[in-house]
C-alpha cells in the first residue's frame, strides 16, 4: 500500500484556478470575435506591453533576428530540427493508404490528406522556447499542410531571435510575434490582417490551454498540452538522489504550476530526493519558479512494488514519465497512460523537450488517457472512400442495407437500396 512523504495541492484548489482562467479566456475571446484586430492590439498592449500596427514580422526583421545569434546558435538549432524532422518523416511513412476489395466487387479505402492552414503557438513568456518552433512547424510541414502560420509572444520586449530563427528554419510560411489568448484567438477566429487556420497546435501556460480548448469544434486542435508535469519513477538501483532531484526540479522550472512527482519503491530514496531537492534550490538560478513549484504541486510517493508504480503512475497519467529503475522495460510493457516515456538513467526529459527528435508537445491534465503527443497524424485527416465494381455486389449489399434500414425505420435510406436491387439485380429486395 503506498504512502505519500508529500502530498500537492488539493483538487479543489486546482478546480478554482481552471475556474477564474475559464472565465478570463471566455471574456477575451468573445472580444476578438467583436472587434478582431483592434482588440489583438489592446490585450497584446496589456499582456505584453508590445504595440505594433502588424504583428507579422517582414523578412527582414526574420533576418535581423536569425543574425544575432552565432553559428554555433544556429547548428544547434539545425541539428535538433534535423533530428525532429527525420522521425517525423518516418512516423509519416508509417501511415500509408489503404485500398482493399473486403468482399467480391466491393472496394474500400482511406487516404491521408493533410490539412490545409495550420496555427503553431510556440510559448515564450517566462523563456523563449523556440524548441516548440521545431516540434509544431517541421511537424506539420513533414506532414505536408501548405500554409503554416506561427506565433510567439515578445519576449523582454521584443521579437525572441532564437524563437524566430527557429520558426523561419523549421519552414514557417508567416512569422506573427504575438503571446497568449489574443495569438491562439487570431489564428482560430481570423481578423482582417490574418486568415484563420483549421488547427491550433502546441504548448502553452494555463491560458493558452484553455482557449485552445475553448476554440475546439470552430477549428481543430492537437491535444490539451498545458503547463508541464513530470513523473520520476525511480529506485536505488536506476539513480541515487541527486539524479531525481535533477530531473525533478528541472520540470518544475516551467512554472509555478508544474507538478513533478517522485514515485519509487524505496524510502531511503525518497528521503535523499527530498534533501537533495532542498540543497539545489539553494543554487538553481530558476529556484525562484521551481519551489514554488515544488512547494505546491511537488509529491513524493513510496509503494511497494513496480506493479503498484505502473498503478499509480497509469492513475496520474503525466505528461512526462521518467523511468530509472532496476527495469525500466517493465514499465514500457505495463504503462498505458502517459504522454512520453525516458526510459533508463542514460536519458531524461530535457533531451527529450529540446534535441533527441520524439515530440515535445504532449498532454497534461490527465489527457494522456485518451491521447499521446503532437506528431504528423495530428494535422492528417485519415478519409474513407469505396467502390462497388459489380451489379452482384451492389445487389448484394443492398438487399443487406435495405433490411437494416427497414430495422431503423428509414425508408429513404431503404429505397436508395432497393432501386439499385432493382436495377442491378432485376429483382425486389426479398423481406
Ligand atoms: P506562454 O507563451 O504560454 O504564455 C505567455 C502569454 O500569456 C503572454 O504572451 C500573455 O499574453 C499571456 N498571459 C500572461 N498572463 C496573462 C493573464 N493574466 N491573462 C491573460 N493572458 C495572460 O508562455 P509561459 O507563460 O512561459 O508558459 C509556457 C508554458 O508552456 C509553461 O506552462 C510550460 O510548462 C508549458 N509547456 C508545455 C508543454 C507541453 O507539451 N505540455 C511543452 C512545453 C511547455
Amino acid at each position: 500500500m503506498a504512502i505519500w512523504l508529500k502530498r500537492g495541492a488539493t483538487t479543489e484548489a486546482k478546480a478554482a484556478t481552471d475556474r477564474s482562467v475559464r472565465d478570463t479566456v471566455e471574456g477575451i475571446l468573445a472580444d476578438i470575435e467583436a472587434r478582431g484586430d483592434a482588440a489583438i492590439r489592446e490585450l497584446s498592449v496589456k499582456f505584453d506591453k508590445w504595440d505594433r500596427d502588424d504583428y507579422r514580422l517582414s523578412p527582414a526583421e526574420v533576418q535581423a533576428c536569425i543574425d544575432q545569434l552565432t553559428g554555433q546558435d544556429l547548428k544547434d538549432i539545425e541539428f535538433a530540427q534535423t533530428q525532429v524532422r527525420n522521425f517525423a518523416q518516418i512516423q509519416r511513412a508509417s501511415m500509408t493508404d489503404v485500398e482493399v476489395e473486403t468482399l467480391p466487387g466491393v472496394v474500400l479505402g482511406h487516404k491521408h490528406l493533410p490539412l490545409n492552414a495550420a496555427g503553431c503557438y510556440v510559448p515564450g513568456g517566462k523563456y523563449p522556447l523556440l524548441a516548440s518552433a521545431h516540434m509544431s512547424v517541421i511537424t506539420a510541414k513533414v506532414a505536408g499542410v501548405p500554409r503554416v502560420v506561427t506565433c510567439a509572444p515578445p519576449f523582454q520586449g521584443k521579437p525572441a531571435p532564437a524563437i524566430v530563427a527557429a520558426q523561419h528554419m523549421a519552414g514557417a510560411d508567416e512569422i506573427w510575434c504575438l503571446g497568449g489568448i489574443q495569438a491562439v484567438g487570431a489564428m482560430a477566429i481570423g481578423t482582417a490582417s490574418m486568415a484563420p487556420v483549421d488547427i491550433l497546435v502546441g504548448p502553452g501556460n494555463a491560458f493558452v490551454a484553455e482557449a485552445k480548448r475553448q476554440l475546439f469544434g470552430r477549428v481543430g486542435i492537437d491535444l490539451f498540452a498545458g503547463p508541464t508535469e513530470t513523473l520520476v519513477i525511480a529506485d536505488e538501483i536506476g539513480a541515487d538522489g541527486e539524479l531525481c532531484a535533477t530531473d525533478l526540479l528541472g520540470q518544475a522550472e516551467h512554472g509555478p504550476d508544474s507538478p513533478a512527482i517522485l514515485l519509487t519503491t524505496s524510502r531511503k530514496l525518497a528521503e535523499d530526493t527530498m534533501r537533495e531537492v532542498e540543497r539545489l534550490l539553494l543554487i538553481l538560478p530558476t529556484a525562484d519558479i521551481a519551489r514554488r513549484a515544488w512547494e505546491s504541486f511537488g509529491e513524493v510517493i513510496v509503494a511497494a512494488d513496480d506493479a503498484e508504480m505502473v498503478r499509480i503512475a497509469d492513475e496520474i497519467a503525466s505528461e512526462h514519465v521518467q523511468v530509472m529503475t532496476r527495469d525500466p522495460d517493465y514499465f514500457l510493457e505495463h504503462m498505458t497512460n502517459y504522454g512520453a516515456l525516458f526510459l533508463g538513467n542514460r536519458t531524461n526529459v530535457s533531451y527529450g523537450d529540446k534535441v533527441i527528435g520524439t515530440n515535445h508537445t504532449l498532454p497534461t491534465k490527465k489527457a494522456a488517457r485518451y491521447t499521446g503527443g503532437l506528431w504528423v497524424g495530428k494535422f492528417i485527416k485519415t478519409c474513407t472512400y469505396q467502390r462497388v465494381l459489380t451489379d452482384e455486389a451492389s445487389t448484394m449489399i443492398g438487399e443487406y442495407c435495405s433490411r437494416l434500414c427497414a430495422l431503423e425505420g428509414f425508408a429513404g435510406h431503404g429505397e436508395q437500396a432497393n432501386i439499385r436491387v432493382r436495377r442491378y439485380g432485376g429483382r425486389n429486395v426479398p423481406y
